[in-house]
């Protein structure tokens, strides 16, 4: 046999470059399901019924063309343990020239792999995922020596480069960002009729899944009820067409706002099949661009979502590899507190909490601003462990893959990476959460009060925060007026916001 070619759970792509000139006289796809990858990170029922399901219907798409497939699965009579496990037992069966992957998404992954072929005596050639529009290589001379890298610059590069919303060379509209029309919080009496996500009932290869995971993975974290994620091409498409069509002319308006029962609001909910490679962003991209251009839907929405796509998601990508392994221990304010377990059960009674981790558990999804603001507040605030919250992330979300969460979570929700991209801190007090959602007249705190029994966690939080860091808060441009405020309370105001921390965070449990 010449190659073996892997595929990982996450590259579903039939243009990935690792099958690119597969001929299968002599070469062999391989796909390994194993508990490792499941259990890695406390991984949420729906994200390991999703990969598996994924992995299984793209399989079945190889075999459909007539080509060889080795799959491994997890209900098999001696599943793999490992991917390294599952791909040694692979190369002693077929005894291949060599092994062909494209670019894992995770380091560590990559390590594995590189270990196994290693010790096989066998070459391993890393093809480029051509599914990104920036390769790691264009990142890194993007980013040069800079010490600090922010997207904006970025984006303008990456809309320039692949000519995306421009008109004569400038930017359609006459402006990069939209971003000021965005970010509304909705009227008093909650969100307009909001046209509903398309869900997708599981077929039986998902059904066959879900039992398996159910019987396995019982003690995971997250419930199935719900399970209706895109797992095919077909599936994927369907979704997108149904975005563009009925949500996308709401995107950005309210991207930012957050109300209980609205788990979705206008968001896409194409990160899932984006990140599986069930979707291609030029599609994405190409097709929002369309909308607008027929009248469909506003430019400020199509920038918005473009800047998601084009911009955060790229940017993101090129910071991990440029980044790692530094990345994953980072922890610029030297925080160790553990995470609490309602992390895990959403059963603390704090609504704003609650809610975000409650529609979590029951989809495996939150919107951004639940994830930034609410959860990831908290866990600055309250000076979370940034390899705990981190490993929280990777498990409880099905879009996670850790090159887009980990500078997400390390580098934008917690700061944990000294600013390398974000210009300040991301803290909030629950005034903050109170003009961004309804979920502060359904909790038990007050998020105007600053100290005692009934003041709002992050409200106490966050003044102790700025009492912590004032120093650091006064040198930074962006802070300095945060850090004049609490400047300005009084020794004995300073000493109750401390005292109500110092309770809270004894009490973290209980919160
Ligand atoms: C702490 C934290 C952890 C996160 N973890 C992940 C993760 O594991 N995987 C992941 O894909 N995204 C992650 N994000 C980014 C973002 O929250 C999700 O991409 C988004 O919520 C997915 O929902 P959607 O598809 O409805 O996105 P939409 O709001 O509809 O946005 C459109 C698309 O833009 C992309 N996008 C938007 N924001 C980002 C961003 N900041 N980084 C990367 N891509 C972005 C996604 O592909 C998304 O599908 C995280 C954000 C935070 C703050
Ligand atoms: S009062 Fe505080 S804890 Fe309660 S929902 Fe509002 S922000 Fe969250």
């Amino acid at each position: 046999m010449r190659n073996l070619v892997l595929i990982l759970g996450d590259q579903l792509d039939a243009d990935s470059a690792a099958l690119s000139g597969f001929d299968p006289q002599h070469d062999r796809v391989v796909m390994i399901e194993c508990p490792a990858e499941a259990t890695h990170v406390w991984s949420h029922k729906a994200r390991i019924v999703l990969f598996l399901s994924a992995m299984r219907h793209f399989a079945e798409l190889l075999r459909d063309r007539g080509w060889p497939v080795s799959y491994r699965a997890t209900d098999d009579p001696a599943p793999a343990a490992t991917l390294a496990d599952g791909l040694i037992a692979e190369i002693g069966q077929h005894l291949p020239e060599r092994v062909v992957v494209c670019e894992p998404g995770e380091l560590r992954v990559r390590e594995m792999l590189e270990q196994a072929c290693h010790d096989s005596g066998l070459p391993l050639e890393i093809r480029p995922d051509t599914h990104f529009l920036c390769s790691s290589a264009e990142f890194t001379a993007w980013a040069g020596s800079r010490k600090v890298l922010r997207m904006e610059f970025f984006y303008r590069e990456m809309r320039r480069r692949h000519r995306v919303l421009l008109e004569d060379g400038t930017p359609a509209g006459g402006r990069w960002n939209f971003d000021a029309a965005n970010r509304s919080a909705f009227p008093k009496a909650g969100p307009p009729a909001l046209p509903q996500p398309l869900r997708f009932a599981p077929d039986g290869i998902t059904r066959a899944v879900i039992d398996l995971v159910v019987r396995r993975y019982a003690d995971h974290p997250g419930t199935l009820e719900d399970f209706g994620w895109p797992v095919t091409h077909e599936d994927a498409r369907t979704a997108l067409a149904d975005f563009i069509e009925h949500r996308l002319s709401g995107f950005g308006r309210h991207q930012d706002a957050m109300w209980t029962d609205m788990p979705f609001g206008w968001h896409s909910l194409l990160s899932v099949a984006l990140n599986l490679k069930l979707l291609n962003p030029r599609e994405v991209i190409a097709a929002a661009v369309d909308a607008w251009q027929r009248g469909q839907a506003p430019l400020p929405a199509v920038e918005g979502f473009v800047r998601q796509i084009l911009g955060w998601r790229e940017f993101v990508r090129g910071v991990y590899w440029l980044d790692m392994p530094q990345l994953l221990e980072a922890n610029h304010f030297g925080h160790e507190h553990p995470l609490p377990a309602w992390y895990w059960t959403g059963e603390t009674q704090m609504n704003c909490l609650h809610q975000a981790i409650g529609q979590t558990l029951r989809y495996g999804y939150a919107h951004h601003i639940q994830r930034l603001m609410v959860t990831g507040n908290f866990a600055l605030l309250a000076g979370l462990q940034p390899r705990a919250v981190h490993e929280w992330y990777l498990a409880v979300y099905v879009d996670a893959v850790e090159w887009a969460e980990l500078p997400n979570t390390a580098g934008m929700a917690l700061y944990a990476n000294s600013g390398r991209f974000t210009s300040k801190p991301y803290v909030a007090s629950g005034a903050y959460i109170g003009r961004m959602s309804n979920y502060c007249r359904g909790c038990r705190y007050d998020p105007k009060l600053r100290s005692g029994p009934r003041a709002c966690p992050y409200t106490v939080l966050y003044w102790n925060f700025l009492d912590r860091h004032e120093v650091e808060f006064s040198a930074n441009p962006r802070t300095v007026l945060m850090a004049r405020n609490i400047s300005r309370l009084s020794p004995a105001e300073r000493g109750a916001i401390r005292q109500s921390a110092d309770r809270i965070l004894a009490t973290i449990q209980q919160l």
